[in-house]
């Protein structure tokens, strides 16, 4: 792993404005995944892979990430940045729209991390559900969206990403398969452990 490379990488997408992960909800992250070792991370929102590429390093020997881009500009770049950093051989990119490509997937994961459209985290955690494996987590970010989601704060034109993540944190919250947190690092992150 290149960290001089990852540096840059981590400066350009911030002046452009691309929202990667930040600073403390990586360090949450990051622990877990210390004690993990996942063999196999899937990620809803690749963006130019920053995350993805941190991710890596946490990985078993031989273990992969599969993460998801609909933008297709973001993938070119995040194809590259993969290259500069050394990581291409252990992340696999997907690009299309992950409504359409999580159907299609049939992988077991370890760890699975949510950070796409927010509208669409209900269904991102249905088939999140559908590929963790026993004793896996499923982590959520922008989950508290700026303090949105926790307001009274209905007539924002984002309503409809407040309602459906209000409705993501009623399902892992009334899901008595899984343990939950909510942390209110970064944007507000949800660790969901799935019971073994
Ligand atoms: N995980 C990245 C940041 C992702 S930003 C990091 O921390 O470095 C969110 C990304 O999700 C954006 O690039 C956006 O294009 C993508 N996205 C949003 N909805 C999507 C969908 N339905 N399918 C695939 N990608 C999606
Ligand atoms: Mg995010």
């Amino acid at each position: 792993m290149n960290k001089q490379e990852l540096e840059k990488i981590k400066i350009k997408a911030q002046e452009e404005h691309i929202p990667i992960i930040m600073d403390d909800t990586l360090e949450v992250i990051s622990k877990y995944l210390k004690d993990i070792k996942p063999k196999r991370i899937l990620e809803i929102g690749t963006a130019v892979g920053y995350s993805a590429i941190c991710f890596s390093e946490y990985l078993d020997k031989n273990g992969v990430i599969d993460t998801i881009e609909r933008d297709e500009i973001r993938v070119k770049e995040a194809r590259e940045n993969l290259k500069k950093v050394a990581v291409e051989g252990k992340i696999n990119i997907y690009e299309g729209d992950a409504v359409e490509i999580l159907p299609k997937l049939n992988y077991e994961y370890d760890v699975v991390f949510i950070d796409a459209a927010k509208g669409k985290y209900p269904f991102f955690l249905e088939q999140s559900l559908r590929l963790i494996k026993p004793s896996g987590i499923i982590f959520a970010d922008n989950i508290l969206y700026k303090g949105y989601v926790m307001s009274d704060y209905n007539k924002h034109k984002q309503r409809t990403a407040v309602r459906n993540l209000r409705e993501y944190i009623k399902e892992i919250q009334e899901n008595e398969k899984l343990e939950t947190q909510i942390l209110e690092v970064g944007d507000g992150l949800a660790i969901s452990k799935i019971k073994e």
